[in-house]
């Protein structure tokens, strides 16, 4: 598909250059032609004077400056010029026309790979609980005896599968939600400590499972941005840390305040993450957890927490050893 679009745009760039070469080429050889054509009548016109002046005709040496054979050639060659002007300029166009529609195109390839992958991922990833969903069900109808406590047991397992199946759609919806929006969010002015309070809020029920303490030590601070959104972010950097960290360990919150930025860190006492896997748990359905156990969810929360930062031209970046893990987000003061 891509090869047949290049070669589409090289023939449409083509088309546009050699319109405006032959447009040009035409022009030169119409100015050309008519200071020629000049020339011969200012030629002839000087014969009839001296043909006049002496009463006779003088020899065509006297009165010829170019020869006529000359000025037939002169046209000739220009013909000739233009055309082998025109063949290169054919030649060298067709070359960078191609280059270029092959640069034009790549953003939009390497968009609907992306997409094409994320797809796939997400099909992966909603086919893998439906086909154990489904399975118990059915394995469920056809069992003979149907006791209230197996009854229930598959229904718990069912819940499950479909809690995770709403948080993955949720996942998903979000990722695209905030794609859709890009730069047309709504920002206001917020206060940083109110944004962090909210995001404990939402994982306190899993570090009180956990028996984890979340120390938060974030300095009075306004910025502007998207309050969900920024809800939302440290949620979601706050959930890991405590997903990835033994019970009873500590989770920790610290700001800096710096000139034109503020740098919060969330960081923990965890499984850390290995160098390898480092550069891609940002990638999209990535999860360090090879195994995929039940604390590991679908690897969409920090490609959530990337767009969120992304969105609000702030960056985040991830120091990790086998002692724990430190996410710091740089959010400017002001867009
Ligand atoms: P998931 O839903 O699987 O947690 P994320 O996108 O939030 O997906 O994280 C991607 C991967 O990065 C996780 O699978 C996990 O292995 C690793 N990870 C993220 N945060 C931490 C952390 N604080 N400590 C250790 N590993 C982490």
């Amino acid at each position: 598909m891509f090869a047949s679009a290049r070669f589409k745009l090289t023939a449409w760039y083509l088309l546009m250059i050699m319109l405006v070469s032959a447009f040009f080429s035409v022009v030169i050889y119409a100015n050309v032609d008519r200071e020629l054509v000049r020339l011969e009548r200012i030629q002839e016109e000087s014969r009839i004077r001296a043909e006049d002046y002496f009463g006779y005709a003088p020899p065509a040496r006297v009165t010829t400056i170019i020869e006529e054979s000359l000025i037939d050639e002169a046209r000739q060659n220009l013909l000739w010029d233009l055309a082998i002007l025109n063949a290169c300029i054919f030649l060298i166009a067709g070359w960078a026309g191609y280059f270029l529609a092959g640069r034009t195109l790549n953003p939009i390839r390497n968009v609907l790979d992306m997409q094409a992958r994320f797809l796939g991922d997400a099909s992966h990833e909603l086919k893998t609980p439906l086909t154990s969903l489904r399975a118990e069900i059915e394995i469920f109808l056809r069992a003979n005896k149907k006791s209230i406590p197996s009854t229930v047991k598959i229904l718990k397992s069912n819940l499950e599968e479909v809690v995770r199946l709403q948080k993955l759609t949720d996942s998903i919806m979000e990722l695209s939600m905030l794609e859709k929006i890009g730069t047309s969010i709504p920002f206001e002015t917020i206060e940083l400590t109110e944004i962090v309070k909210k995001a404990i809020d939402n994982v306190s029920k899993l570090s009180m499972s956990k028996n984890i303490r979340i120390n938060s030590k974030i300095g009075k601070a306004r910025i502007e941005g998207h309050k969900k959104s920024l809800i939302e972010l440290f949620t979601i950097l706050l959930d890991n840390a405590i997903k990835y960290s033994n019970k009873g360990s500590k989770v920790a919150l610290h700001s800096k305040n710096k000139q034109d930025f503020f740098d919060i860190t969330v960081s923990d006492n965890g499984t850390g993450i290995d160098k390898v896997d480092l550069a891609h748990i940002f990638e999209r359905f990535y999860r360090a957890d090879k195994s995929r156990s039940a604390k590991s969810g679908y690897g969409l929360g920090l490609s959530i927490a990337k767009e969120i930062v992304d969105l609000h031209k702030g960056t985040i970046s991830v120091k990790s050893t086998d002692k724990g893990s430190a996410f710091t987000v740089t959010l400017p003061k002001k867009l």
